[in-house]
């Protein structure tokens, strides 16, 4: 890796990316806190006075800031949360249950996003002109949504343009994505999914036209399309944004049905197979559940698949005794294994790993996020223009609409 101030060059092999994985593309970064790209969740800025973490008042501050508040905000948390910023979520759930959340109360001035940038963009979206959405940390990006910037995805179109096919795909874009992305899906006629709908997406797309730009998971777009749709692996190629013509040739992509985005989860991308076969031998009789984002060794090698909510409520559901080894994130497992001791409940790798970025949304932010906006003063606001918003809608919409 080579480092300036500005941005930072990354060369090193790209982790999780199962199929079309390879060298690691030149990715130019910023260093968090110096430069902001607007047209990516890359390198944002990250303003302002924080609390000192180790402030004993902590917890009392976000209290006090919280009652001074009262309807005028609400708090949003991701299950992928911390446990002390989670403790003041007045709703918890998966980025577009949290988006909906907010539009269903307007009285709510400040919608306070404890999640990451995409989620923030989209509850901007969804709630009205009159409220006002914050993050209360700017770097807290998503990394599988800067895998397909703006730019990237349009080359992508006017190379299935000049091909002749364009006209027979239809784009659809995991939630996990930015609102440019989901806008440049609206606008081609496609449609958002989330982990919980992306069979009935993938049906919905396949039956308008005859093939899918999926974005920008690779492994939910291949999970579903074989496990969900019987295709073939061989159905499935993918478009790699950093090589000439997405490292396909013609001949590839006119065969293909679903053309996944070369996109991955640096979380749920770290489990393997063998991580499978290592916890079923450490914990004889273990249920194996994982989060679609996994690569397609791991889903095939585990008991079920299922989304953020759906793991929280097959733990929920499963009878005391049972042993279960979740993948997804590790913050959500723990708050499992302690909300359910009468089950056995662990996480799925022996390395355990975070998301980084959600994680940088932590109390001293939140402490000063809420006093700001006690204070009067809107910080770190995320807006979505006009235009964007309206053509990201529109896919949004139609996935409210799938059959
Ligand atoms: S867990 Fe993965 S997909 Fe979710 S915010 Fe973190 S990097 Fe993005």
């Amino acid at each position: 890796m080579s480092r300036s101030l500005g941005q930072l060059t990354v060369t090193s092999p790209a982790p999780g990316g199962g199929p079309g994985a390879g060298p690691g593309p030149h990715l130019p970064l910023f260093v968090l806190g110096t430069e902001a790209d607007e047209h990516s969740e890359r390198g944002v800025s990250c303003p302002g006075e924080l609390p000192s973490p180790s402030d004993p008042a902590l917890v009392r501050r976000a209290e006090q800031a919280r009652d001074e508040l009262g309807d005028r905000a609400f708090i949003l948390g991701h299950h992928y949360q911390r446990d002390e910023v989670i403790g003041f979520a007045d709703v918890t759930g998966d980025s577009f249950k949290l988006a909906r959340e907010a539009a269903a109360r307007p009285a709510a001035e400040y919608v306070v996003f404890c999640g990451v940038h995409f989620m923030a963009e989209s509850a901007d979206i969804l709630t009205s002109d009159a409220q006002q959405v914050v993050l209360p940390d700017l770097a807290a990006g998503c990394s599988m949504a800067d895998m397909a910037t703006y730019t990237q995805v349009e080359e992508c179109w006017e190379a299935l343009e000049d091909l002749g096919v364009a006209d027979d795909v239809v784009p659809v874009t995991y939630m996990n994505s930015s609102a440019d992305i989901k806008a440049f899906t609206g606008r081609h006629g496609g449609t958002v999914c989330t982990s919980s709908n992306a069979q009935r997406a993938l049906s919905w797309a396949l039956g308008k036209g005859s093939k899918v730009l999926f974005l920008p998971d690779q492994h939910l777009g291949r999970n579903t399309a074989v496990l969900e749709l019987g295709m073939d692996l061989d159905d499935c190629v993918v478009w790699n944004p950093h090589r000439p013509g997405g490292g396909l040739d013609a001949e590839a992509l006119r065969k293909a049905t679903m053309i996944l985005w070369r996109g991955h989860c640096s979380v749920h991308g770290r489990f393997t197979a063998d991580n499978v076969t290592e916890i079923r031998r450490r914990i004889p009789g273990v249920n194996v559940l994982v989060h679609p984002e996994c690569v397609h060794e791991v889903v095939t090698a585990a008991d079920q698949i299922g989304s953020t909510e759906k793991i929280i409520a097959t733990i929920e559901q499963a009878p005391a005794g049972s042993a279960w080894a979740v993948g997804t994130e590790l913050n959500l497992v723990q708050r499992l294994a302690a909300a359910h001791q009468d089950k056995t409940v662990v996480y799925l790798d022996k390395t355990v790993c975070y998301c980084s970025t959600m994680n940088r949304i932590d109390l001293p932010h939140l402490v000063w996020a809420l006093e700001s906006l006690a204070s009067g003063q809107v910080v770190n606001r995320i807006t979505v223009d006009p235009l964007t918003a309206t053509q990201a809608r529109a896919a949004l919409d139609q996935m409210l609409a799938l059959p």
